[in-house]
Formats: structure tokens, C-alpha cells, sequence
């Protein structure tokens, strides 16, 4: 098969990390007989640098004309770089809001999942980690607090802010369809995490997933408070599959269930919307502390891709390879700067490589079953 991938390299470590991704596809593509185009698409910092803007509405129509887009990383140091002293709008992550909005990608994935061979960076205790997890947040992109009206003005001379929480059941619908969809590629389970003993939303929200569950006898289901699911997450990660929500609880939940993975450099995301579109990226950003030296780790694009072949181009069985190949260089022993044991002891038993051998290192052992 042929894919059109739209390829936004952006600032910082942004190029040397999709370098490796795109190092990775095209051991796929001679090793399954696919045909991967790339169309590199200007965003963020390289963008103003070009013409002006973060986004062109050239670059949005690039965007759409592709099968999915795999991103690096956008921005520069906030405090030193000239793209800081600009209006917001037009400021490197502008671009990057302008794009989600242009695709209407309201379904965020964030997979949390710890490695064997990387538990000594997981926070929690050993009793707890047990033979490791493996997670998937699910988040709803577009809609509830952060998109309600809001407003701050003086009411009996006392300054009050409004903010508005709002969904209707088509969002929650159309998230809930993608959340079940997911947990059928995966071990069939889905956690819908709302607070409806006090919001009349969440009650909406338990509503419409009960109606969607209907649909998927073969995938297990249940509820669980916003609370309660917070604790859950540092007290017993293992039993979660699927974690469903909304925007706001999904910002913070996603944030927590990284943290007990440990490096930013491992950790990738996609955005959705309703057609088989997506925009993958790693959860990290462009670094320019490390920009430039070689040594940033290219895992969390490589597995970024991974994520592309699996939710739009449907291709389990490429995605598997890669998250194997990733799976194995770790075993082998091979870890980039930030995913270094601490201890001197341990640190001896490693490699430690740069971000190109890395990327060559998961591609040699990228493998057809
Ligand atoms: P950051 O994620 O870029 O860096 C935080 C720390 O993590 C740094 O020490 C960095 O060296 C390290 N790090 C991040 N990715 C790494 C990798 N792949 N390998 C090794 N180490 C890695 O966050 P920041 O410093 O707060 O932001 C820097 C710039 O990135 C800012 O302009 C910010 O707005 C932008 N940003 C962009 C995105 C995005 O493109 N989606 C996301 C977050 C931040």
C-alpha cells in the first residue's frame, strides 16, 4: 500500500528525531512492501523564520491533502528566542493550536507504559509496579471547560469569574466511539472516568458511553470518579486498559499516568478526528537545551509512528514490529542520555548512544514474524 505521511520537523531536536522516525518507516516499508511519501510541512519557529507566521493556510491544505502527519517538536527557549517577543498569535505554538482546530482533531491519545527494562525511573514502589503497565488516556480534544464562554466582571463589587463546562452527546459520542474502537485493538477494556455524582456533564457523558458500550459486547466496561481515578493510577495502574474522559480531567489524568513512566523522551501521543486522519508527536518539546548535540532520544517519534501506522493506516501488525524493535534495544542494553541509570553500578551495565545510532539500532531490528 501507499501512504502520503505530512512531515512537520519544526524547532530544536524536532528534525534530528523525526530524522530517526522516518529511518524506522522506511525499514517498514522495504520490510512490508509499503510505499511511505513524505511532504515536509513548515510549523513553529522555522515557519516565522520562512514566512511570517507559525501556520500558513498553504501549510493546513498540505496537512489535509495527507494520509496523517508525524511531527517532531515546535518552539524554542521561551526566555532568549526573538519568536518570544512576538504577539501570541503569532508565536510557535500558536501554530501548532491552529492546526488542531483546522483538523478538528478532538481525540487525544496518550499511552502510558512502563518498560521492564526502565522501572527503576517509575516513582512507585516495586510491590505496586508488579510485571509493569501498560495504558492507554483517551481524552476529548475540543470541547468542555477550556472551550466554554467565560468571563471575569465585578458582581456586587466583588470580582467574580465564570468559566462554562460544556458538552453535547454528539462530542461525547464521537469520543466514546474512538475510545471503544481503541480497547478492541487492545485488551478489550474501558475505563470512563467522569464525576457525575455532582456534574450534570458527566452525567450526560456516563449516559451516552452506556449507549455506545451496547455496541461492543466483547469489550468490559465501568465507571469510575475523577477522584477516585486519580488515586487508583499511582495505587494499582495495572487494571487499567482504556482511560476515557473528558478535556480537563483527561489534561491532568494524562499528565500523572506519564510521570510513573519516567522519561519524556519515551512517551508519544495522536490526535484524531473522524476520518482516519491523525497528527502523531512526542509528549515532549523541542529541547533546545540538547537542540543540536545529537543526543536526544528519538523513542517517543519513533513510537509516534508506530501509533500512525496502527490508528490511521490500520497496519497492526508494522506497529507491533516497531514497538518490538524499541522493546529490544532497551533489552539489549542501549539507552540514550535521558533514560541513563542514575546509579554508577548500573550505568556501567549500558550503552550509552546517540540519537542517530539509536534510530539505526531500532531499525536493525525492526523484524516481519
Ligand atoms: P521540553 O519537553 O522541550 O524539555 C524539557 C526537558 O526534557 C529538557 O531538559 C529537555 O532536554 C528534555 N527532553 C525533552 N525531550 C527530550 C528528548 N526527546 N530526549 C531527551 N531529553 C528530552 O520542554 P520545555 O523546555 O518546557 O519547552 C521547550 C520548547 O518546546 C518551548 O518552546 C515549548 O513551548 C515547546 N513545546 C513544544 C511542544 C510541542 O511541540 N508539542 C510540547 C511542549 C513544549
Amino acid at each position: 500500500m501507499s501512504y502520503r505521511i505530512g512531515v512537520i520537523s519544526g524547532d530544536g531536536i524536532g528534525p534530528e528525531i523525526v530524522a530517526e522516525a522516518k529511518k524506522v518507516l522506511d525499514c517498514i516499508s522495504r520490510t512490508y512492501g509499503h510505499t511511505f511519501e513524505y511532504e515536509e510541512i513548515l510549523m513553529g519557529g522555522c515557519s516565522i523564520d520562512a514566512t511570517g507566521v507559525p501556520l500558513t493556510d498553504e501549510a493546513i491544505a498540505q496537512a489535509l491533502g495527507c494520509d496523517a502527519v508525524l511531527m517532531g517538536s515546535i518552539g524554542g527557549n521561551t526566555a532568549t528566542s526573538p519568536w518570544y517577543k512576538l504577539e501570541p498569535h503569532l508565536r510557535p505554538e500558536a501554530g501548532l493550536l491552529k492546526l488542531r482546530k483546522s483538523l478538528n482533531l478532538f481525540a487525544n491519545l496518550r499511552p502510558a507504559y512502563l518498560y521492564e527494562e526502565l522501572k527503576e525511573a517509575c516513582p512507585l514502589r516495586d510491590d505496586i509496579i508488579g510485571d509493569g503497565f501498560d495504558m492507554m488516556i483517551m481524552r476529548e480534544l475540543t470541547g468542555g471547560l477550556y472551550f466554554g464562554a467565560r468571563n471575569t466582571k465585578e458582581q456586587d463589587g466583588v470580582l467574580t469569574a465564570t468559566d462554562t463546562l460544556t458538552y453535547n452527546e454528539n462530542e461525547i459520542r464521537r469520543i466514546a466511539v474512538r475510545g471503544f474502537d481503541i480497547a478492541m485493538k487492545r485488551r478489550k477494556k474501558v475505563t470512563s472516568v467522569d464525576k457525575a455524582n455532582v456534574l450534570d456533564s458527566s452525567r450526560l457523558w456516563r449516559k451516552v458511553v452506556e449507549e455506545v458500550a451496547a455496541d461492543y459486547p466483547e469489550v468490559t466496561y465501568e465507571h469510575m470518579l475523577v477522584d477516585n481515578c486519580a488515586m487508583q493510577l499511582v495505587k494499582d495502574p495495572k487494571q487499567f486498559d482504556v482511560i476515557l474522559t473528558e478535556n480537563m480531567f483527561g489534561d491532568i489524568l494524562s499528565d500523572e499516568a506519564s510521570m510513573v513512566t519516567g522519561s519524556i523522551g519515551m512517551l508519544s501521543s495522536a490526535s484524531l478526528n473522524d476520518t482516519r486522519f491523525g497528527l502523531y508527536e512526542p509528549s515532549g518539546g523541542s529541547a533546545p537545551d540538547i537542540a543540536g548535540r545529537g543526543i536526544a532520544n528519538p523513542i517517543a517519534t519513533v513510537l509516534s509512528a508506530a501509533m500512525m501506522l496502527r490508528y490511521s493506516f490500520d497496519l497492526d501488525s508494522e506497529a507491533d514490529a516497531i514497538e518490538a524493535a524499541v522493546k529490544q534495544v532497551l533489552k539489549d542494553g542501549y539507552r540514550t542520555i535521558d533514560i541513563m541509570p542514575q546509579e554508577t553500578g548500573r550505568r556501567a551495565a549500558v550503552t550509552q548512544v546517540g540519537t542517530a545510532q539509536m534510530g539505526d539500532l531500532i531499525a536493525e531490528r525492526i523484524k516481519k514474524p
